[in-house]
């Protein structure tokens, strides 16, 4: 599949890991919008998307938000930190692969949309 997530998975395409296990890992993202900014991906291409998140894939997406705490943690995000995901052209979805923008690091702004 032609998925650029799919290859920085199978190590075709670089990246800098924040964490890694069997189905999640997390990686900064190439253009940070902010002095933190990881992405966390299911491995697995199960979902293109939080549209299409169903009963046979959610467990993932629950591992994704453990992974998020735990950087969290790790990083020292307590006084806060954003989680986005963009699904569809009209929201900036660039990858059609399920995944986690974890943003931090400055005073994030208030408006989401
Ligand atoms: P989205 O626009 O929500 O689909 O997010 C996709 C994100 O992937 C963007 O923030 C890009 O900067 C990021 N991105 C694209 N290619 C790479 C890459 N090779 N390594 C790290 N991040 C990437
Ligand atoms: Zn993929």
């Amino acid at each position: 599949m032609d998925c650029i997530f799919c290859k920085i998975v199978a190590d075709e395409i670089p990246c800098k890991k924040a964490y890694e296990d069997g189905d999640v890992l997390a990686f900064h993202d190439i253009y940070p919008q902010a002095p933190v900014h990881i992405l966390v991906i299911p491995k697995a291409h199960t979902a293109a998307g939080a549209g299409e998140i169903t009963a046979a894939n959610s467990a993932v997406a629950g591992k994704c938000f453990e992974v998020i705490a735990r950087l969290a943690n790790e990083l020292g995000l307590a006084d806060g930190f954003r989680v986005v995901t963009n699904n569809g052209p009209a929201a900036g979805q660039t990858v059609p692969h399920l995944h986690f923008h974890l943003l931090a690091g400055k005073e994030l702004s208030l408006a989401m949309g």
